[in-house]
């Protein structure tokens, strides 16, 4: 029996089903269903007080069939290994889903980042890059910034790998500052990629976003930007949230910005309530607003709901509330199978996580692209040449599906694994 809230498990799942519908040999299946490697490191530091401390991290390759290991370093307290496994299979999905030729990683340190000092932090990047320098480089693995990692934390990445290398490398990482060989556009592309996925899937049965309505669920870097590109392309956006809590107003949220700026100075969303750029929780009635749960956000009466925060947040316990006929899975691995199941039976449309989201690492391919042939696109090229991946893998998961007579998901899987069978035929000959 599958553990419905264990993602590694529930990604082998979503693998198989989508093979039996194709003739993949044994052994591909077989490779795919496991990993290449877990390189584990512990990192003993010497910490401001003086005192020594040793640090656990590690890095996960999951394969690298159609290219270089690809995909993000996690700082978190709580990294669950079968978590980071999914994460790593979900890449490999994911790249191949958007056709860009790298596999798929993940990988990270056990540290809670905000009892770390700046220093102390960088110290331990540090010594994490010097750890597993033997298993990354441009054309072996890519680390990128996924929880709490950025691009200051790329930059020191780069800057440590390069002085053991002799030379500077710039496409050891993605998601580096824009002065450090960061590509235009990257911050939004996550967002603004789903955009184009949504879009383009409405497109196919026949609706308009003006006045769909959008409840989003998380307000970070992805929850953010999506709002604010499904917003300008007519939706409205009538409900927000994070971990904290949010906000609903049936008329529509008027200005994303402000929200963000509010969030920003307040650390607290729930209380945004703007008009112009005046927020204050009194302007909630006036605004006919609602204070509303992080997870009542994804069970109000809207056209679409978007998980962007973590994963496992429609279970088996709230799928039936769930009224949105159409989820943009924008976090990755937010729907347990069972939920999945659920919803189906209910008739929701789910755009899975594996196309959703795949808009950041397009752009990171964009960026390695750039540093390995050192060329500097325009914000406005890496978006036009963004859209057309979006807009291609959404419309080739689409008929697919209706190839198949399966769901989204299940196409995405199977267009990803046809690209990793064509590939691997193509390396054996
Ligand atoms: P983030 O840390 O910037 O933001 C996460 C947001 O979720 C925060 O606003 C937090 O308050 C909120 N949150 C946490 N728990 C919540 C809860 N229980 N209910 C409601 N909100 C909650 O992270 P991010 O970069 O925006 O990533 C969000 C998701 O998207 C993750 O699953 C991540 O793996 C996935 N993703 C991110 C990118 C990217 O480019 N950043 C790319 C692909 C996938």
């Amino acid at each position: 029996m599958i553990m419905d809230n264990n993602p590694w498990e529930r990604a082998k799942a979503q693998l198989k089903k989508a093979a039996s519908y194709l003739s993949l040999d044994e052994l591909t299946i077989a490779k795919l269903l496991n990993l290449d490697r877990v390189v584990e490191v512990s990192m003993p530091i010497k910490m401001d007080d003086g005192k020594v401390k040793v640090f656990q991290g590690f890095r996960v390759q999951h394969s690298n069939v159609l290219g270089p290991y690809k995909g993000g370093l996690r700082y978190h307290s709580n990294v669950d290994m079968d978590e980071v496994k999914a994460l790593a299979l979900w890449m490999t999905m994911k790249n191949a889903v958007i056709d860009v030729p790298f596999g798929g990683a993940k990988g990270g340190i056990h540290i809670d980042p905000k009892k770390l000092s700046e220093k102390e932090l960088e110290i331990l990047t540090r010594e994490f890059t010097r750890k597993i320098f033997p298993v990354i480089g441009p054309t072996l693995d890519i680390p990128a910034p996924d929880v709490n990692t950025n691009s200051k934390i790329m930059a020191w990445i780069v800057d440590e790998y390069g002085k053991i290398k002799g030379k500077e490398e710039l496409a050891v990482v993605t998601g580096k500052p824009l002065d450090k060989g960061g590509a235009e556009g990257r911050i939004e592309a996550t967002g603004l990629g789903g955009g184009y996925a949504l879009q383009t899937i409405l497109k196919n049965i026949n609706k308009k976003p003006k006045d769909m309505t959008v409840a989003v669920q998380g307000f970070g870097n992805v929850g953010v930007f999506v709002a604010k590109y499904l917003k300008e392309a007519g939706f409205k956006i009538v409900a927000l949230s994070d971990s904290k809590g949010g906000i609903y107003i049936e008329d529509g949220i008027e200005d994303i910005s402000v929200i963000e700026q509010c969030k920003r100075d307040s650390g607290f969303l729930a209380g945004c309530y703007c008009v112009g750029s005046v927020c204050d929780l009194s302007n909630r009635e006036k605004l006919g607003g609602k204070t509303i749960s992080s997870a009542e956000v994804l069970e109000l009466p809207v056209d679409i709901i978007v998980p962007a925060a973590l994963e496992n947040s429609i279970t088996e316990e709230n799928a039936d509330k769930i009224k949105a006929k159409i989820i943009l899975e924008m976090a990755n691995g937010p729907t347990t199978l069972k939920a999945d199941e659920i919803l189906s039976e209910k008739g929701a449309l789910i755009i899975p996580d594996i196309l959703a989201n795949s808009g950041g690492v397009a752009v990171s391919y964009f960026e390695w692209y750039q540093n390995m042939h050192n060329e500097k696109w325009s914000k406005e090229e890496v978006f036009a040449k963004l859209k057309k991946k979006m807009e291609l893998a959404a419309e080739n998961i689409y008929k697919t599906s209706l190839e198949y007579k399966v769901s989204l998901r299940e196409a995405a899987y199977i267009v990803a694994l046809k690209r990793i069978e064509k590939e691997t035929k193509s390396s054996r000959n």
